[in-house]
C-alpha cells in the first residue's frame, strides 16, 4: 500500500460535540504548496504539536517553526476527548515525594491552560472539580487510604461520602468520591483553534491539510516529504500520539487504540436537575473495570464514554479509523451505560458518537523525549485516557529539551521514559482479546491503578 493511501486510511473527520460549540476557526487553511526549511519541524496538530510550538516561539521568536497537522488543528484525540482536565494522581505506590512532584507539575501545566484559554480562546476552559467515583465498598476504602497519602504531602485531594457526592452529582449506585478540585474541563477544539491563531500572530508556520507521508531521517537535516512540498528541518518533533505508527516509529512500543464516545444534546434544566449536575463538577470516572466517564459541555451536552469493553477497539496490525465490525454494538453499550449510570436520561437522543485512537504503552505511562538511536527526533507520545494535562505539558518540557535545559525535569518518570516493548502481530491481538474479554479489564488505565 502507498504511504499516501496508509496514512489517508487513518484518519477521519471530527464530528464530536466540541466541535459542534467550538468557534470556527479565524484562519483557513494554508496546505504546503512547495518546499520550505525549518528550524523545528513539528508533525501534528493536538494538544501536544500546539503546545510546544507556542512553548517554542515564547522561547525562540527568531527560529523558523513549522507545524504540520493532517487535516485542522484538534482533529484527533486532543479535539475529541472526554474533555476532564485532570492532575495526575499517582499510584500509591510511588513514594510520597514522586507524588507531590507530579501533582504540582499537572497543577502547573492546567493553570498555563487555564491562562491561555483566557488570552486565545476565551470560554473554552472551566476550572472545576474533578473526581473519581466510587461503587464499591472495598474501593472506598482504597481512595480513602490514598487520599490519606495524598494529604500527607500536601495534595489538597477531598474524600466524598454518598451525601457529599450527591451535591455534587448523582450516579447511580455511587458511594462516593476523591475529589480534586484542582481540574476541569475544556473544549479541546476552541482551545486549540484559539491558541493556533495566536501561532500565526507570532510567526508559526501552520500547515494545516497536509499530512506527512513519509519521514527521511538525516544529517545535518531531516526531510519531511507531504504531498505537495518537503520540509526541510533540523530538528523533527513527532506530536502524533496514536497516529505515530503509520509513520514508521515507535511500532514496537505503541498500540493505537480507538476510544469511543458519545454525546446527548443538550439536557434541559429539569433533566439537569434530575442528574444534579453542580456548577462545580468538570466530570468524574468511575472504579468500574471498563472505567466510566463523563462531563458537561458549556453548551449543556453530556459526553459520556467508557463502561464496556466495546467502548475500546483495537484493530488488528494497529489501524486507526474505527469502522470495525463492533463499531455500533461498542456505541450501543456506551449508551446502555450511560442510561445505567443517569437512569434520568434513559432513551435521551444521541447526538454525536466519535472516537479518536489513544497512543497505549504497556505501562500506559506516556514518554516524552529525544528518540534513541536517532539525531534531533524529539517526541511526545503514548498518552492514553487521561491524556489532556500531560500532552500539554508535553510541549513545555520538550521546549526545554530542545533548549538543553531539561535539568528541572529530573525526577519525573515520563522523560526520556524508555517503552516497553509490545510483541508484534498476532501475538499483539491475542494479547489484547485476553487481556480484554477474559480478565475483563480496560487498557484505558492499568487494571490496579486506582
Ligand atoms: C474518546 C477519548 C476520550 C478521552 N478523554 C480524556 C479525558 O477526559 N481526559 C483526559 O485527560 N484525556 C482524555 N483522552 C486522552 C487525550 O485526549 C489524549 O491523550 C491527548 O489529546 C493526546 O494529544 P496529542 O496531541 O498527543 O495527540 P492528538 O490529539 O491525537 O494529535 C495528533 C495529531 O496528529 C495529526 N496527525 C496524525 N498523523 C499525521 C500525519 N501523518 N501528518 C500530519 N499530522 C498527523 C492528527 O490529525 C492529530 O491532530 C481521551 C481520548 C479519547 C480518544
Amino acid at each position: 500500500m502507498s504511504s499516501k493511501r496508509r496514512i489517508e486510511e487513518g484518519l477521519d473527520d471530527n464530528n464530536s460535540a466540541w466541535a459542534t460549540e467550538a468557534p470556527l476557526p479565524s484562519f483557513s487553511p494554508t496546505p504546503l504548496e512547495g518546499d520550505c526549511e525549518a528550524d523545528v519541524a513539528i508533525i501534528g496538530g493536538g494538544y501536544t504539536g500546539v503546545s510546544l510550538a507556542l512553548a517554542l516561539s515564547e522561547r525562540f521568536p527568531e527560529r523558523r517553526v513549522v507545524l504540520l497537522e493532517a487535516r485542522r488543528v484538534g482533529n484527533g484525540a486532543s479535539g475529541r476527548n472526554g474533555g476532564i482536565v485532570l492532575n495526575l494522581m499517582p499510584h500509591p505506590e510511588q513514594s510520597p515525594q514522586q507524588s507531590a512532584l507530579h501533582y504540582a507539575a499537572t497543577t502547573g501545566a492546567i493553570e498555563r491552560i487555564e491562562q491561555r484559554a483566557k488570552a486565545f480562546a476565551p470560554g473554552s476552559f472551566k476550572r472545576a472539580t474533578v473526581m473519581r467515583v466510587s461503587t464499591t465498598d472495598e474501593n472506598m476504602r482504597e481512595n480513602a487510604e490514598h487520599a490519606a497519602e495524598l494529604n500527607a504531602v500536601g495534595v489538597p485531594v477531598r474524600l466524598l461520602d454518598a451525601r457529599e457526592l450527591s451535591a455534587l452529582v448523582h450516579v447511580a449506585g455511587a458511594k462516593g468520591a476523591l475529589a480534586d478540585p484542582n481540574g476541569g474541563s475544556l473544549n479541546g477544539v476552541a482551545y486549540l483553534r484559539g491558541v493556533a491563531a495566536e501561532l500565526l500572530r507570532r510567526g508559526v508556520v501552520l500547515h494545516e491539510m497536509t499530512p506527512v507521508l513519509r519521514v527521511e531521517q538525516g544529517t545535518p537535516r531531516h526531510r519531511v516529504h507531504c504531498e505537495h512540498g518537503v520540509v526541510s528541518a533540523t530538528t523533527l518533533v513527532l506530536a502524533t500520539n496514536g497516529y505515530t505508527r503509520a509513520l514508521g516509529f515507535f511500532r514496537r512500543n505503541l498500540i493505537p487504540l480507538s476510544s469511543r464516545v458519545v454525546s446527548t444534546r443538550p439536557l434541559s434544566e429539569s433533566e439537569r436537575a434530575a442528574i444534579g449536575w453542580s456548577d462545580e463538577l468538570g466530570g468524574f470516572s468511575d472504579d468500574h473495570p471498563r472505567v466510566t466517564y463523563a462531563s458537561l459541555t458549556a453548551g449543556g451536552r453530556m459526553v459520556f464514554g467508557g463502561g464496556a469493553r466495546l467502548a475500546y477497539r483495537y484493530a488488528f496490525a494497529g489501524g486507526t479509523r474505527d469502522d470495525g465490525p463492533d463499531t455500533a454494538a461498542g456505541y450501543d453499550a456506551i449508551e446502555a451505560r450511560l442510561a445505567h449510570c443517569f437512569p434520568a436520561l434513559r432513551g435521551i437522543e444521541i447526538e454525536a458518537r466519535w472516537s479518536a485512537p489513544l497512543g497505549l504503552t504497556f505501562s500506559r505511562a506516556c514518554s516524552i523525549g529525544r528518540m534513541r538511536g536517532a539525531r534531533e527526533v524529539l517526541h511526545g507520545v503514548g498518552f492514553s485516557g487521561n491524556g489532556v494535562t500531560m500532552s500539554n505539558l508535553a510541549g513545555e518540557i520538550l521546549c526545554d529539551i530542545y533548549a538543553g535545559d531539561e535539568a528541572r525535569w529530573q525526577g519525573h518518570q515520563w522523560v526520556h521514559r524508555r517503552m516497553e516493548w509490545v510483541p508484534p502481530e498476532p501475538m499483539r491481538w491475542i494479547g489484547y482479546q485476553l487481556f480484554t474479554r477474559v480478565l475483563g479489564y480496560t487498557p484505558r488505565i492499568k487494571p490496579r491503578d486506582t
